[in-house]
């Protein structure tokens, strides 16, 4: 099964190609007929699609606006299933590479202080984020933690640029980061922008909780794992603007459902990362196992990602 192919796909020229840090690739693409690119806004990624069956999203980390060029950076994987491994080994300068989006699940909000926390090559999303706070006269501060130095993306570039805003804790210096002291030491209204490894989310996830007056926004890059502690069972899905019903059966996806059904819907990662298959819900309960909506998101039960999420009721009705 392909991506869904609607969703403003474009083709791009590869105009520049760059190592930036150990096992890391800057790659920058221009539209081939000198043309604008489209308009995004900080937190926005967009889909590389290497062929019908590997589709990969990238957050922007360039300027938005600079409408000549997009720019990604990609950690090599070397235990993927081979979608960083291509762009490093096999995309090069003159290429031209399919894309879709920008899409935005990330959203920048405005607001007076922001604590922005990266780990590893989770600092792409929000390296727009921090130049919006200090175009914005914002209070901010970044706190970076990484492997090591050398593999640590955009390390010099931003301590040139920022310095004192800025705190770079490689872990084989510093050990793992210290998020209770970054926090606490942030006011009341702070909106709190993280990205990096699971546990690195799990921890500011917690610690956010016990924290009144932060406001943590998370990007995920990989799926996180949700515990099913039970078999999946059948349900039925009304498409209310179709007029159908259809059966999800226990042992395939709801996204596979109602493309069986020959309802074209937009997909892309099928893992409930990238948000492409969003779609809102009119009635029933959706049994939320994406990585993309926010807790207070799920809980209204008025959208769900149809490639990984199910039903809690026997029956759904969506606007599809
Ligand atoms: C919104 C968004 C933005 C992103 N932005 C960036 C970015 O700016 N830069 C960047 O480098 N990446 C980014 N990513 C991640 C990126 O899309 C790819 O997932 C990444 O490049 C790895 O792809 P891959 O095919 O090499 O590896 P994948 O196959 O996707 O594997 C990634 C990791 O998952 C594990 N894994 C893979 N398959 C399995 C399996 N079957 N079982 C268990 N574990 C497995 C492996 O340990 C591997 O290291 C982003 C992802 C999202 C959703």
């Amino acid at each position: 099964m392909t991506a869904d192919t609607d969703v403003e796909q474009s083709k791009m020229l590869v105009i520049g190609k760059d190592v930036l840090a150990d096992g890391v690739v800057a790659v920058r693409l221009a539209d081939p007929d000198g043309g604008r690119i489209p308009a995004w806004e900080a937190g926005s990624h967009i889909d590389i699609i290497i062929d019908e069956s590997t589709v990969r999203q990238y957050s922007l980390c360039g300027d938005p606006a600079d409408d000549t060029c997009l720019t990604i950076a990609v950690l090599r994987e070397e235990d993927g299933r081979g979608g960083s491994r291509w762009v490093h080994d096999t995309l090069q300068v003159g290429d031209l590479v399919s894309i879709a989006g920008p899409r935005n699940n990330f959203t920048f909000e405005a607001a007076d202080s922001y604590l922005f926390v990266a780990g590893g090559i989770g600092i792409t999303p929000l390296l727009p984020m921090m130049r919006a706070a200090h175009d914005a006269g914002a209070q901010w501060r970044l706190l970076y933690g990484g492997r090591s130095r050398a593999s640590m993306a955009f390390a010099a570039e931003l301590s040139d640029r920022y310095e004192d805003r800025i705190a770079l804790r490689p872990q084989d210096e510093y050990g793992l980061l210290d998020l209770a002291s970054a926090l606490d030491s942030m006011p009341d209204g702070t909106h709190v922008y993280c990205c990096g490894p699971e546990p690195l989310l799990q921890a500011i996830e917690a610690l956010c909780r016990e924290r009144e007056g932060l406001v943590l926004h998370v990007e995920r890059f990989a799926a996180k794992a949700i515990p099913v502690d039970a078999l999946d069972d059948t349900f039925e899905v009304e498409l209310h603007r179709s007029g159908s019903t259809i059966t999800v059966g226990a042992d395939e996806t709801l996204l596979d459902a109602v493309l069986r059904s020959g309802v074209d819907t937009p997909f892309s990662c099928r893992e409930g990362t990238c948000g492409t298959c969003e779609v809102a819900v009119v009635e029933g309960v959706p049994d939320h196992r994406d990585s993309v909506l926010t807790e207070d998101e799920q809980a209204a039960n008025d959208c769900m990602m149809i490639c990984v999420s199910r039903s809690c009721t026997s029956r759904l009705t969506l606007d599809l």
